[in-house]
């Protein structure tokens, strides 16, 4: 099926709207909000009081409606005292993104007023942005552990919010916490020396003592990039420069810091590419391992799986991808979740870019585009080749936004970023993205505007055979951005490491259970070209021609059973389940319960219970506690596919 130009909703400026929230934010807008957090970790419970300076752009209103999610709401007041009343209704019951708080005001308002109202609300362990952990989960066993994530749609259930990647404000927040549950305490923001009276808060019991801390984030971001952690933590400069900073439960962080040590110079990787970093420190956490992610680009704090740590430096890359989300994704931002790609096509292409700066691995982009593409591919297949899910611009009408998140906004976007690099010539494709930035610099936009503006761009930078290009671009435009399945254009990204990968492969596969020549070549492959191995091998079970014997030789000579590189050992297990080989389930179920991150586990559970639902269900019932919420919705969609679960 072939969807080209699908009549989607703008509003007033030319831009889409947002789908997913429930908020009147075309007629109001947030512009700042101050957040009085009390954290009480263990009983994991957060007392709140969040403070709004509302914008009014439409011609008048007379109500403000947030979007919350499992939120207690207590009461709404002007910033004069005056109750509000308020009302909560569910305009989609079944659709999963929460329920609508609607404000109903003490008058009209008309365009142009200031509205200052605050919100006293609590939230609970329901909460699905928020994760309370107990000391058990944590690395050094020694206090409780907080940490958010809020992308895409699930900051509404840490505050009520205009959640939307539509609105951007600047937000501060008062953080009060117990010195038995945190030694610190850290946002997405800078922090600020500012006091605040808190000594007469209610909530604090005299029986504890209480620790204080003042955030203040002044570049106007959009709600899912709100972020805190708190637990025992510890804060070390990484090893050079002043910019960037690592933070991590204090048993791990020498052993990160050594493998983090060349963060600054990453950072320098994508300047050179793209020009300055504007946030001012860089600063990377890494969470206990049931973080959902592999890493969240909160900006001035991206949050972080462990099993980017691999002690060889091949999951550095995910670091840089999020360093790159500085730029994509967080200076400029989709407007919808419909545009997702706008943030992560961009920030992969700047990320492989900045990639190849530093590692100088020759056809490192490629090996990695081939590497992307794989995952996509199976993606695709997931949904099916003719789901709206699989094109560049998603329907998420009536759905969590999240069901539609895949590789392709990742991959595709990617490609078609270098189709149009392809036409528009790789040096001027720099200077235009430089451009982009400056002209959308904390905005967010829709596809339709890239396109406007890649045009225009081109005709006043009198660019040599702009028709010509003009006309290639608008040509292929709506089939890359609507068109679902595989990119219309199929890219050439082979090179002789593909070859070479590829032999080496087929050499194992000859030898039938034997040790081939020059196995031991595999020690010496690039990350990159380790897991091109793997997806080669996965291809090979897919046809039936990975046997048993082969594996077992395979991990004799290369042990990727007893990997400590998550992302190689992921994707062995998804070759040889694929293969049929059930010798190695312990070792399976023991790696399913010590990852928390789906990009990784979810592949493995896919090929599990495609080779024994049985297990597949039995080994998520023993792991399942120790997944966030996000990670056991997603394995349990993988399991329903073969029967129903119980809970
Ligand atoms: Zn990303």
């Amino acid at each position: 099926m072939f969807i080209i130009g699908l009549l989607f909703i703008k509003f007033s400026s030319g831009l889409e709207i947002d789908v997913n929230t429930f908020s009147n934010y075309l007629d109001v807008q947030n512009k700042h909000i101050h957040f009085e957090w009390l954290l009480n970790i263990e009983k994991k419970q957060i007392n709140a009081t969040a403070n709004y300076k509302f914008h009014v752009a439409g011609s008048s209103i007379n109500k403000i409606c947030l979007d919350i999610k499992d939120l207690n709401i207590y009461s709404v007041y002007m910033d004069n005292g005056h109750l509000l009343h308020h009302i909560i209704d569910y305009p989609y019951v079944n659709s999963d993104q929460g329920q609508r708080l609607n404000i109903l005001l003490n008058r009209e308002y008309r365009r142009g007023e200031i509205i200052m109202l605050s919100i006293k609300y609590s939230i609970d362990s329901r909460s699905e942005s928020v994760s309370f952990m107990n000391v058990s989960q944590t690395s050094t066993k020694s206090m409780p552990f907080l940490f958010t994530q809020c992308e895409d749609a699930y900051c509404r259930s840490l505050a009520p919010l205009q959640d939307t990647p539509a609105i951007k404000q600047t937000y501060s927040a008062s953080i009060i916490y117990k010195n038995t549950e945190a030694t610190d305490v850290f946002m997405s923001a800078d922090e600020s020396q500012e006091q605040f009276k808190i000594q007469n808060h209610p909530q604090i019991d005299p029986n504890f003592t209480w620790k204080y801390k003042y955030f203040i984030q002044k570049i106007p971001i959009p709600s899912y990039l709100i972020a805190i952690v708190a637990g025992n933590l510890k804060k070390v400069p990484t090893s050079n420069g002043d910019r960037t900073f690592l933070i991590s439960e204090p048993d791990k962080i020498n052993e990160y810091k050594e493998e983090l040590k060349d963060m600054e110079q990453f950072l320098q990787a994508i300047e050179q590419y793209i020009g300055p970093y504007t946030w001012g420190t860089y600063t990377i956490v890494i969470l206990p391992p049931s973080f959902p992610y592999g890493a969240m680009e909160n900006p001035l704090l991206t949050f972080a799986s462990p099993t980017i740590m691999t002690k060889t430096g091949s999951g550095l890359y995910v670091a840089i991808h999020e360093m790159a989300h500085s730029w994509f994704g967080n200076t400029i931002t989709c407007v919808n979740w419909g545009n997702m790609w706008i943030n992560e096509g961009f920030t992969v292409f700047l990320e492989r870019k900045a990639s190849s700066f530093y590692y100088k691995v020759p056809d490192d982009i490629k090996l990695n585009a081939i590497i992307g593409n794989a995952s996509m591919y199976a993606d695709i297949l997931n949904f099916g080749p003719d789901s709206n899910f699989t094109s560049l611009h998603p329907d998420t009408t009536g759905i969590n936004p999240q069901l539609s998140i895949s590789d392709v906004p990742y991959e595709k976007g990617f490609q078609f970023l270098t189709f149009l690099e392809g036409i528009i010539g790789e040096e001027d494709f720099k200077f235009m993205l430089r451009s982009y930035l400056a002209t959308y610099m904390y905005k967010s936009i829709d596809q339709q505007e890239l396109q406007s503006f890649i045009i225009r761009y081109l005709y006043e930078q009198r660019v040599d055979n702009y028709s010509t290009k003009r006309y290639q671009i608008l040509e292929h435009w709506d089939s890359w951005i609507f068109q679902p399945g595989l990119p219309p254009i199929r890219l050439d990204f082979s090179t002789n490491k593909l070859i070479e990968t590829q032999q080496y492969t087929t050499s194992y596969i000859l030898a039938d259970g034997r040790q081939p020549d020059h196995y031991d070549d595999y020690f010496n492959f690039y990350p990159s070209q380790k897991k091109v191995f793997l997806e080669e091998l996965f291809k090979k079970a897919q046809n039936k021609e990975l046997k048993q014997q082969v594996i077992h030789q395979i991990d004799e000579d290369l042990k990727l059973t007893d990997e400590n590189d998550y992302e190689l050992k992921f994707r062995w297990f998804k070759a040889i389940l694929t293969a049929g080989d059930r010798t190695r389930f312990t070792k399976i179920s023991d790696f399913l319960g010590s990852v928390g991150t789906c990009e990784i586990s979810c592949p493995v559970y896919q090929a599990l219970n495609e080779l024994d639902h049985e297990f597949a269900v039995q080994t998520f019932r023993t792991h399942q506690e120790f997944y966030h919420q996000i990670v056991r919705q997603s394995i349990k969609r993988i399991l329903e596919k073969n029967s129903q679960i119980q809970q």
